[in-house]
């Protein structure tokens, strides 16, 4: 098993570590603490990293068996991860399928519009400047990504989308937005970072009740049971 060595980054929910002997993987553990607003409001709850490790690990894999190529390896503890290393590419991408947070706020939408088509966004991932909506172009000028691999993200993002969407519908739940990041390994892009509550919107179909991260932004309360009843449904068997 990959034996966990120096801490070398620390963010706002996981902390990264390199791996002894290995140059290629690094990694990953999953904190209880979580942020919202640019790190403008902080918390922490039990059990969040073994919920944001777990559900990960599975749609991970999942994706995997779908031909998405991801830097997970495998899961090593309740809150550690093995992943391949990567150059991130700082660009969040968010794909959206029904109006919520900052597209609401934004265009004046209402919440729970259900779009006819998948929406497709970059934000710079940059904490200092608050994470700026940008352009293809001026990514492009930014250098953050070539013109090829901005192409990739976008086409991989909404094959995800696609995947995702029909995952979670078995399970009753609306995927109503979410972030991902990619990253360049040995010369290939890779789905990173996590799939989580903590990243996507998920919604009961039924009752339309909030099982993510709003529920602490938001201040809804019942947060880290929403967190497990969404793991729960992450590991039914449909
Ligand atoms: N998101 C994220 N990290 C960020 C910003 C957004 O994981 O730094 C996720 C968020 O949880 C949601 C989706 O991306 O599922 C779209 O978020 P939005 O742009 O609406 O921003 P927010 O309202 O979260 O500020």
């Amino acid at each position: 098993m990959a034996e966990k060595g120096k801490q070398f980054y620390e963010g706002k929910a996981k902390k990264l570590f390199t791996v002894v002997g290995s140059d290629d993987l690094v990694i990953q553990e999953f904190k209880d603490d979580a942020t919202a607003f640019n790190a403008l409001k902080k918390g922490s709850w039990a059990h969040k990293g073994e919920v944001n490790c777990a559900m990960s690990s599975a749609l991970f894999k999942m994706l995997e068996a779908s031909g998405i190529h991801t830097h997970f390896v495998e899961q090593l503890s309740p809150t550690d991860m093995l992943v391949k290393k990567l150059e991130i590419v700082p660009l969040e991408v968010i794909v959206r399928n029904i109006a919520a947070g900052s597209f609401c706020k934004r265009y004046g939408a209402e919440e729970g519009k259900e779009f006819k088509q998948p929406t497709f966004e970059f934000s710079y991932k940059d904490d200092a400047l608050g994470d700026p909506l940008i352009n293809d172009s001026h990514a492009l000028a930014l250098e953050l990504a070539t013109e090829d691999e901005i192409d990739h993200i976008r086409h991989t993002a909404l094959k995800i989308n696609d995947i995702l969407r029909a995952f979670f519908r078995k399970r009753g739940i609306l995927l109503v937005d979410f972030k991902l990041e990619f990253g360049r390994h040995k010369g290939e892009i890779l789905l990173g970072d996590e799939i989580s509550p903590d990243t996507c919107r998920f919604w009961d179909a039924e009752t339309r009740k909030k099982l993510d991260k709003d529920r602490f932004r938001q201040d809804l309360g019942g947060v880290e049971e929403a967190y497990a009843e969404m793991l729960r449904r992450v590991n039914e068997t449909v």
